[in-house]
């Protein structure tokens, strides 16, 4: 049952006219909980309460698979208008972006040209940027644009996801680069042939990577809910000794709050991911993918 509602789940993330008529209903049934508003007011109001409890934030203007030039110039501008509303209201957050909301699936050039942009606004607000890493079809043109990017530019970081047979690859690959990864489990629906199906292999690869990148001397960005991994994590550190302004953790919005707030009060950097914007839809179906547990908590939503 659980891997019938998962297929449909990311099926539903894919579907536009799903996503269409859904936002209909508004963030009433349920998506409330993962996602911070959709304004930047709304966001920014909620990375404050974050920073109050020593969180810091990564605010995603949420939209993806844009099909037109002036979608994606319009994504841009929300990324910018991110920014600057970080570096005015001075909480502590950077901006993860997805670049297929920038125009990857219509030219890499356009899609390079709006990034360029927005890194170049960030550095002036002396501000980070998180490539996202979408589903699989993207990954080699976002890694590569990722490489060209990186031997001009230090304020931007990407994400391994742990579940596809080429990451520990990419890592090796990256080494040079002193890169800022932020390794994941992987959130898309994927072929065995390129991804591991068994969630065993998936967090036995995630362990690798994690050992891998942390050796290699980048900065680390452990994204995971997931309590035996972050043991995994916080005990490779401790053998390697790596320094804490070369890692943190990192989690979603309105998900283990409980694990959030231990870290912090351990001493760990914690950084909360926070998406927010009208275009909730296709996030808030990996979410529900990642958990059917949580489509209860969706129908109590339905008929508040
Ligand atoms: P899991 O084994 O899935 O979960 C471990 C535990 O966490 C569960 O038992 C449960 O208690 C809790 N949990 C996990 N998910 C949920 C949920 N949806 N609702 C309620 N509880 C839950 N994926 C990408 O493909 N590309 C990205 O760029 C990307 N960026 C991310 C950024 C951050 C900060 C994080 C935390 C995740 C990101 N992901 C991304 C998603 C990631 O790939 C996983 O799909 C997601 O984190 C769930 O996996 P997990 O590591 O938490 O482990």
């Amino acid at each position: 049952m659980d891997a019938l509602l998962r297929t449909l789940f990311q099926s539903f993330a894919k579907s536009q006219s799903v996503g269409r008529m859904a936002r209909r209903y508004g963030l009433r049934f349920g998506a409330g909980r993962f996602v911070a508003g959709e304004t930047i007011e709304g966001a920014i109001d909620a990375v404050r309460a974050l920073n109050a409890t020593g969180r810091e934030a990564t605010l995603d203007h949420l939209g993806e698979f844009v099909s037109t030039e002036a979608e994606a110039e319009l994504s841009t501008r929300m990324c910018l208008k991110t920014l600057d509303a970080i570096a005015d209201a001075g909480v502590k957050a950077n901006l993860s972006l997805k670049l297929t909301s920038l125009g990857l699936g219509i030219s890499e050039q356009i899609c390079l040209n709006n990034l360029t942009t927005i890194l170049n606004r960030a550095r002036l607000h002396g501000l980070f940027v998180r490539i996202d890493m979408e589903d699989f079809a993207q990954c080699e043109k976002t890694i590569s644009l990722y490489k060209r990017l990186r031997e001009q530019i230090d304020n931007v970081g990407i994400v391994i996801q742990a579940y596809l047979y080429r990451s520990l690859d990419d890592i090796e690959e990256l080494k040079s680069l002193k890169p800022n990864l932020r390794l994941v489990k992987g959130a898309y629906k994927e072929s065995p042939t390129v991804a591991y199906p068994a969630k065993p292999d998936v967090d036995e690869n995630f362990k690798r990577l994690i050992s891998t990148h942390l050796k290699n001397g980048g900065y680390a960005a452990i994204a995971t809910h997931d309590s035996q991994i972050i043991d995994y994590a916080q005990q490779t550190i401790q053998e390697l000794a790596v320094p804490p302004d070369r890692y943190e953790f990192q989690m979603l919005y309105g998900i283990r709050e409980d694990l959030q707030l231990t870290l912090v009060h351990e001493g760990y950097r914690v950084r909360v991911y926070v998406p927010f914007g009208s275009d909730w839809f296709g996030y808030f179906m990996r979410r529900l993918a990642e958990r059917p547990a949580n489509v209860w908590f969706v129908l109590k939503n339905l008929f508040k």
